[in-house]
């Protein structure tokens, strides 16, 4: 609870006590002395009612005979007011009028009644119950205020979270972007040199130029990389049906990793169709046909293969290959951005593949995941509405 609330909750609670006659209100002042309760006097039905204008009250305690406006009609204008409907009434009634007979017609909540002469004990437990009652209920709006300020503090953290965030995303993507530029020209470059001045090169000059011409091409493929993960995180992701098998087939065509002559593609036919993005679901079957047929033994010949489950309108896409596998305690942060469980100079990468293919699938409402055993080949799938009825 903070400083304020528990401030609050000490402060003593509001009893406004209305008499037309002085000396009954300075019996009821002596009854309810405690420093729990603030006691406010009014004298008449009309200095009640400014007083409940000027501040708030938890109980009323009125007499029911007074000149002028009576308790029982000062009682009406009060549960007529929004502001002051809900305050209870203990209403002080005389012993031999029929004072209770036109209370037990008073159709109010929250009222009670004493017959004077008032019994001390029986008031100050009227009253006690009354305030805690109140207290509780303070309680809760104090709690609910607090619950209420921590909510819009939250969402205010969160709005400027995602603003920061968009802004990062917004940064690294120029940034990459802008890299490319002075990058092709060291590629250009380099490539001039290799063509029309390696003659002029000893060995070792040679060597040196064939290691930046690799390190540019790793960067390239590094920034291509960053750039293709922003993209499946900034773009808007249409989704329509796309027929995967088709996808995979121009895929393969694509890659000269993925030809016939270095490895097996081969499709469980026929693959349903699903609802995806289409640019968002290349980038995802092209990542793991081309990790399928990497990350495999030497002289081994890749073999990757794609089969389909299909069950209450949803679909997974298995891709299951004979590579070199993953052992099990990695493969929890396998789909995190820049993992790699192997040395670049085993196999070239970037760590990024992975995560694109995650974030590609979850935008578009599917998840996946992974089955594996290190030496034995790897099983990963991905799962999407199937878009048959769509
Ligand atoms: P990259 O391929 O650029 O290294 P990825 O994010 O695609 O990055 O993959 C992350 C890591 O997961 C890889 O470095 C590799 O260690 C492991 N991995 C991914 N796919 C396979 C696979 N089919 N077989 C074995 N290991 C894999």
């Amino acid at each position: 609870m903070t400083e304020i609330s528990k401030n609050t909750m000490d402060q003593p609670i509001n009893i406004l006590i209305v008499d037309d006659r002085p000396e009954n209100l300075a019996v009821l002042e002596s009854i309810l002395d405690d420093p729990g309760y603030r006691l406010v006097r009014a004298e008449s039905a009309e200095k009640a009612l400014l007083a409940l204008v000027v501040e708030e009250f938890a109980l009323l305690i009125l007499d029911i005979r007074m000149p002028g406006m009576s308790g029982i009609e000062l009682a009406q204008v009060i549960k007529e007011r929004k502001k002051t409907a809900t305050v209870p009434i203990i209403f002080l009634t005389a012993h031999s009028t029929g004072d209770q007979c036109v209370l037990e017609g008073y159709d109010a909540g929250g009222v009670d009644y004493l017959q004077k002469p008032v019994h001390p004990a029986i008031l100050r437990s009227k009253v006690a119950i009354f305030a805690e009652l109140h207290r509780k209920s303070r309680e809760v709006v104090l709690a609910n205020r607090a619950l209420l300020a921590e909510v819009i503090e939250r969402r205010r953290a969160e709005e400027q979270l995602r603003e920061t965030v968009q802004e990062l995303e917004a940064f690294s993507y120029s940034i990459a972007h802008d890299m490319r530029a002075p990058l092709r020209a060291m590629q250009g470059f380099s490539g001039i040199l290799i063509a029309e001045h390696a003659a002029g090169l000893d060995d070792t000059g040679r060597g040196y130029l064939q290691l930046i011409v690799g390190a540019a091409r790793r960067m390239d493929t590094l920034i291509v990389d960053i750039l293709n993960y922003s993209r499946v995180l900034r773009s808007e992701l249409k989704l329509q049906p796309v027929n995967v098998e088709d996808l995979i087939y121009e895929i393969a065509a694509t890659y000269p990793d993925l030809h016939a002559d270095r490895a097996d593609i081969t499709v469980a036919s026929p693959l349903p169709r699903v609802l995806a993005n289409e640019a968002a679901l290349t980038q995802v079957v092209s990542n793991l046909l081309g990790n399928g047929v990497k990350f495999i033994a030497p002289g081994v010949r890749p073999r990757v293969s794609v089969r389909s489950e299909e069950d209450a309108g949803v679909v997974r896409l298995w891709f299951e290959d004979n590579g070199i596998g993953i052992p099990q305690h990695s493969q929890g942060r396998l789909f995190d951005i820049f993992t790699r469980l192997h040395l670049s100079e085993e196999y070239e990468g970037t760590g990024i593949g992975l995560a694109i293919v995650r974030k590609a699938v979850e935008r578009m409402g599917g998840s996946v995941g992974v089955e594996s055993e290190e030496g034995q080949g790897s099983r990963f799938w991905v799962q999407l509405q199937t878009a048959e009825n769509s």
